[in-house]
This record gives C-alpha cells, structure tokens and sequence, in this order.
C-alpha cells in the first residue's frame, strides 16, 4: 500500500495499467482483484475533520464506498453501511473497520430499487446511529450495452431505479433528520460529462447526477443542508471487473493523463472535505477526481 501523504509523484504512486485480464459478477468481489484495489485500510489517517458526525453511506461494503466509510470513521464520524445483500461479508469488513476506530457501525443490507428499502435504511441509520448529519448516495450499477440496436427497456429501468431514484428516496427521507451544517454528497462520473460510447444508459445517469446535485443544492442550502457531488475517472474497484470487458481492463486507466487508475483511497479526501464544516461555501459543486480528465 502506497503512503499517501509523502509527496511524491503520483503518476507512479499506485499500480499502472497493463492489469491482469479478469472478469466477475456483478456486484463483484474486492478480494478477488487483481491487484489488490486500496481503500485505506492501512494508510489514511484521520485529523478530526468530522467528529462526531453520523453518516450513511450507500454502496459502502467495496470500492470508493469502502474508503469513504474507513476515511470518516478515521475522521471521528459514526456510519451507517447500505449494500446489496449477497455483499454482507465485504460489508462486516468494513464494519469491522470502523470499529476498530472506536466508532459505531450500522450494517444495512437492501437493495435501493425498492423505494420502502430507502426509507428503511434512512429509518435504522437514523435510529441506530442517533440521528443523521451526512449522506453519500454512493451506489451505483453500470451495464454496457454496445449497440442502439442492442438497447432493452429493462436496462435503462435497471439504471435509473438503482442510479437516480434513490437520490430522491433517500434524500426525502433523510431531510426532516438533517439540521443545519448537514451535508449530502452524490457520486457522478467523468461519464456524465464525456461519456464512452458504450455507456450511454450509465452515462445518461450520471449526468442526471450531477444536474440532480446542483438542483437540490439549491432547495436544500435554505435549510443550511449544503448537496455537492464527486465525479471519479477510471478507479480500480469490482465495478470495473464486473461490468467492462477484459480488453478494457487490461488497458484500465491508460486514457488519463495521469496515465493510470485511481484507487479508491483517493476518492476520501474529496469526500471527507465536502461532508466536513471547512467546505462551508462549496454548494452544489461535483469535484472531479480523475487523473487529468476534465469536466464541465
Ligand atoms: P462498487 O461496485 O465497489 O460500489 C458500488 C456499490 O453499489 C456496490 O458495492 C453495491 O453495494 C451498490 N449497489 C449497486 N446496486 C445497488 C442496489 N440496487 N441497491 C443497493 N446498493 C446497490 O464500485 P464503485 O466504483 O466504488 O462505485 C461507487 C460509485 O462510484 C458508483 O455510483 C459508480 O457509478 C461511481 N463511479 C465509479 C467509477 C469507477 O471507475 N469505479 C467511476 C465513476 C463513478
Ligand atoms: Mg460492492
């Protein structure tokens, strides 16, 4: 694991494509990467940028989730960890995790389709945790679908339930909760601004999210709620495997100019400054982290 706060160059810092060629099934396993992907497990170090706080987070058992959740529980945060059920494993990994950091976890498997699981889960955080002051809508289900000709109803009903109604489920229900200095943060995607031809469905998505992130921004900062958004690059977790084809692994973040994939340990800073108070004035921003990049 790469020391994450030495200065140094980082097109070398972590892992360079070519990767192993390697497939899975969704929703995909970490420990079955190759490389192993870095969430932080033993480099991020906490400085009390949130104490604390209570936070959800979705998609939290793997990926950018999984350092999101080790990153605020170093920074003194208790959270609440939404994931699909057969994820329950990577999911009490985590757990574990933040317990070791003296903080409370909340272990709440559903799948987010279903407009009562997030209200449920909204539900428990909030009565497990004793209340709720951060939500990461972090989840996120990435089909590709080569061809117009190819394209199925049934896709793009997958995306939009898993990708965007949940922005509106979860937040609805967590906002009679949230009091002022609270922070909703959503997770775009290079995709919604310069999208891959055969991720239209996916991409279409996360522009929606970003959109979404700047709308809400605006009905929520009334309340002193402030909603912004990351928009990661290519980052190495069990999406990818799951759902991109081997010839795209192996080449796997050589289209950025930093030349490699980002791991998802840094995605946490980003996520941490946006949940946390020295973000006071940032207000329906999506912060691209993505090797070079751009967006917008
Ligand atoms: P990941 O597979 O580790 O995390 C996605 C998580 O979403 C899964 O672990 C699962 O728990 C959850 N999920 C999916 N469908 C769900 C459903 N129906 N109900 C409940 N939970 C569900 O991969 P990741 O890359 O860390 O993905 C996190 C977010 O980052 C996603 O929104 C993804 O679109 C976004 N993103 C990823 C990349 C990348 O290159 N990995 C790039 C840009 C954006
Ligand atoms: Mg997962």
């Amino acid at each position: 694991m790469a020391d994450m706060y030495t200065p140094q160059d980082p097109t070398t810092q972590f892992p360079r494509p070519p990767f192993p060629p390697q497939q899975q099934d969704g929703p995909g396993d970490i420990h079955k990467m190759d490389p192993a992907p870095d969430h932080g497990e033993k480099t991020y170090i906490g400085k009390g940028r949130l104490p604390e706080r209570k936070a959800l987070i979705t998609g939290a058992d793997s990926g950018i989730g999984r350092a999101v959740a080790i990153a605020y529980a170093r920074e003194g945060a208790d959270v609440a960890l939404s994931y699909l059920a057969e994820e329950q494993k990577q999911a009490e990994e985590v757990a574990d995790l933040v317990r070791a950091e003296g903080r409370t976890a909340v272990l709440l498997p559903g799948d987010l389709q279903q407009e009562s699981t997030n209200a449920e889960v909204v539900e428990k955080a909030v009565a497990e945790l004793g209340g709720l002051d951060i939500l990461v809508i972090n989840a996120g289900t990435m089909p590709t679908v080569d061809s117009i000709d190819d394209f199925e109803t049934k896709t793009l009903d997958h995306v939009v339930k898993a990708n965007i109604y949940p922005l509106f489920w979860l937040t609805k229900a967590a906002s009679p909760h949230l009091k002022p200095g609270a922070s909703i943060i959503t997770t775009s995607s290079v995709q919604g601004f310069n999208p891959s031809p055969s991720l239209a469905e996916y991409a279409t998505s996360k522009a929606g999210i970003a959109n979404w992130t700047r709308a809400m921004s605006q009905q929520l900062i009334e309340r002193g709620i402030r909603v912004n958004g990351v928009a990661p690059g290519p980052i190495w977790t069990p999406l990818q495997p799951a759902f991109v084809p081997n010839e795209k692994i192996e080449e796997f973040g050589s289209q950025t100019p930093m030349g490699r994939a980002g791991q998802p340990v840094e995605l946490a800073p980003a996520f941490v400054f946006l949940a946390s108070q020295e973000s006071s004035y940032v207000v329906g921003e999506t912060i691209a982290v993505t090797g070079g990049m751009p967006v917008h």
